[in-house]
């Protein structure tokens, strides 16, 4: 043993920024094309409960939102506070995989365009919506200057999700034949939890920062899911999560932990969204889950943005990986 006090191990954690028109969208609701949003109740109230656990987070924001002049207003807030943004498409369309090169290539710049102009940020990470992604994708982010990639979700259960997610909706048969790939497909539980390089061809590469799953399992444990179990049993979401961590501890897999917004608000608070799954719960009750989840992790790991989590792996001999859809 060493008296060299142990540095505890670096985590990402970032916030995929979906807005309200995005959850009717995916859920076949009306109205979603007129962009309604949640901005001014969600992200002020995001960004106090940051401030009180002292975490800078990375947000992955869709740049669709970034055409309000009120929505810039709340984005702009979020680099004000001194947090990291990311490129979260600028449609959201979860099958971004069925995109030529070409217009990927568009979303991509696009987007980037856009979330600068609104927040001063340039973004150097993606995350595909509905953790889509492509071979196309990867090339387009690297020719870009993109750091990471962090679409990917290896878990088993993408097509469980999906069956799931088209018997709670209301789309029609062409809207589920758009979106038969969404989740992803089995073979994606297949894929590693590590950080690794996918290998683009003439000595290209992008590094990959999955979503982790529960090492051996790959059960999903990023936060819906923990307040899902919450709702079932406090004692249980614990015992799940410090599974999670000491799995991840015993097989070295770095946590890139991941947020969504309704993970921290209720329909308390937002009403038009009541009627969703697990909006039921109050958004006091969610922070207070949130705040224990986040202490737990904290007295483990350093929690940090997505880009300084990316440099810390750099750091590390890492695998490399020639990408097969
Ligand atoms: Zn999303």
């Amino acid at each position: 043993m060493n008296s060299e006090k142990r540095v505890k191990p670096a985590a990402g954690i970032s916030l995929d920024l979906d807005n309200q028109w995005s959850y009717m969208k995916i859920h076949g609701d009306e109205g979603w094309d007129t962009y309604p949003s949640y901005f001014k109740i969600f992200i002020p109230h995001i960004l106090d409960v940051l401030d009180k656990l002292d975490l800078k987070i990375t947000f992955f924001v869709v740049a669709k939102d970034t055409e309000s002049e009120e929505n810039r207003k709340y984005l702009k807030m979020i680099t004000e506070r001194g947090h990291e943004i990311g490129n979260h498409s600028y449609h959201h369309e979860s099958w971004l995989q069925t995109y030529s090169y070409e217009k990927i290539e568009d979303e991509i710049r696009l987007a980037e365009e856009a979330i600068e102009k609104a927040t001063g940020q340039r973004t150097t990470g993606f995350r595909g919506p509905g953790f889509s992604w492509s071979v196309d994708l990867l090339k387009v982010l690297e020719s870009r200057g993109y750091f990471y990639d962090a679409s990917t979700l290896p878990t088993y259960l993408g097509p469980l999700a999906r069956m799931y997610y088209f018997w709670k909706s209301d789309l029609s048969k062409e809207d589920k034949k758009a979106r038969k790939e969404l989740f992803g497909k089995f073979s994606e539980g297949l894929r590693t939890l590590k950080p690794y390089y996918w290998r683009l061809g003439e000595g290209k590469r992008l590094m990959e920062l999955p979503v982790t799953t529960m090492p051996l399992f790959k059960f999903p444990f990023h936060l819906s899911y923990l307040i899902y179990l919450s709702n079932i049993s406090r004692p249980l979401m614990n015992l799940y999560l410090h599974t999670a961590i000491l799995l991840c501890k015993l097989t070295r897999t770095p946590v890139s932990f991941l947020l969504h917004p309704l993970d921290l608000i209720g329909g308390d608070q937002l009403k038009e969204l009541a009627f969703f799954p697990g909006m039921d719960v109050s958004s006091e009750a969610k922070v207070k889950v949130f705040i224990h989840v986040i202490e737990t992790l904290k007295s483990h790991y350093r929690l940090l943005p997505m880009d300084l989590y990316r440099q810390e792996m750099e750091r590390k001999p890492l695998k490399s990986k020639v990408p097969v859809k």
